[in-house]
């Protein structure tokens, strides 16, 4: 049985030994398929903690097509027992939090995801949760914020450097384009969405802003010394990268000199990002559609599913 990830995000409060149950609410699924699978289990069992691991109070969860995947079945060979060790050192009971619970999303996933009122978790995976940042925009960050941020880094991404992102008003798209801004300092931003979705790219930072219903992007004349792919599109993404220039692709198919890579969680990332969070800069997406209450996570995989999200598909209040 495994309980749901969230892969992701898990902002939380480091647990109060007192006060911790023995049993807790959480979504767990026996078998894989669509978001029927999950079930409501209102005694599951408290996961108990490795060494190296905080048990965490689960305020609020993302969802993330990844954690989709995972429930479909599609990483099976994957999926793994709980890991331990160590010894906890930083964080102290009751510490605010916030982090990507699994090191890697596709490789030894925890069988005690964030969908569930505790989960276990490495404390370098956790930082402290940006203040001035609520529980449920918190829960947004960690997977989307650390896979534009490895992606940007991977792609060279530098000041003066222009970036084309698509997927611009995605959960990881809408950070990429406020990192390239604020924290790279790109020369020029582009960004794909459908014609709703204009405006909002062009307030998260988009210099240059381009409805996929009315154009291709990839018939502009521009060419970018960057382009994030974040909707499976690599064979096109390299028809608009400068020479010598980088396209970096998320999922879908890969194109030479395109590449691919998957997200590693580490909580020192996330210390180094606060700031702009908690100057303002970079901003947490929630969907409007959401937060969905903890009761309501089948639908709220649906409408996760349905590929249309505006930012990240958060549960909260746990
Ligand atoms: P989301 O579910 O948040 O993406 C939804 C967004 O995609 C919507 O806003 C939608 O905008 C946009 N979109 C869909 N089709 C297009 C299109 N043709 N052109 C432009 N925008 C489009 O996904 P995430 O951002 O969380 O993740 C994106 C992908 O990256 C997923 O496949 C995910 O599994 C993968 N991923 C991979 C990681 C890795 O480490 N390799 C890590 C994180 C994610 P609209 O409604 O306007 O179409």
């Amino acid at each position: 049985r495994c309980v749901a990830a969230s892969a992701s995000s898990s902002p939380a409060v480091t647990a109060a030994a007192t006060e911790v149950p023995g049993t807790m609410k959480a979504w767990a699924y026996d078998a894989y398929g669509d978001a029927s699978v999950l079930k409501l289990d209102e005694a599951a069992v408290v996961p108990a903690i490795g060494e190296d691991q905080v048990l965490v109070r689960v305020v609020a969860a993302a969802l993330n097509p990844v954690d989709a995947k995972r429930r479909a079945g599609k990483f099976q060979a994957t999926d793994s027992p709980l890991p331990v060790g160590g010894q906890v050192k930083g964080l102290r009971e009751g510490d605010e939090v916030y982090g990507m619970i699994s090191e890697k999303p596709l490789e030894g996933p925890k069988q005690s995801g964030s969908l569930a009122e505790y989960t276990a978790v490495e404390e370098k995976l956790l930082a402290r949760k940006p203040k001035g940042i609520d529980f449920a925009q918190a829960a947004g960050l960690p997977l989307a914020i650390l896979t534009a941020n490895e992606g940007l880094e991977k792609a060279g991404m530098a000041a003066g450097k222009s970036v084309l992102v698509l997927g611009g008003a995605g959960g990881v798209g809408s950070l990429a384009i406020q990192l390239a801004k604020q924290v790279y300092g790109a020369s020029k931003v582009a960004a794909t969405a459908s014609t709703k979705k204009i405006e909002l790219l062009k307030s998260l930072g988009a210099d240059v802003a381009i409805d996929y219903t009315k154009e291709n992007f990839e018939d502009l004349l521009d060419k970018y010394d960057v382009v994030f792919d974040a909707v499976g599109q690599g064979d096109k993404a390299v028809k608009v990268v400068k020479e010598g220039g980088s396209v970096v692709v998320l999922t879908g198919a890969v194109t030479p000199p395109g590449f691919r890579f998957v997200v590693t969680s580490n909580g020192s990332t996330l210390e180094k990002l606060n700031p702009y969070l908690e100057s303002g800069k970079v901003k947490p997406l929630v969907d409007p559609q959401g937060p969905f209450p903890f009761s309501k996570v089948v639908e709220a995989f649906s409408y996760l599913e349905t590929g249309r999200a505006t930012g990240k598909v958060v549960i909260s209040p746990i």
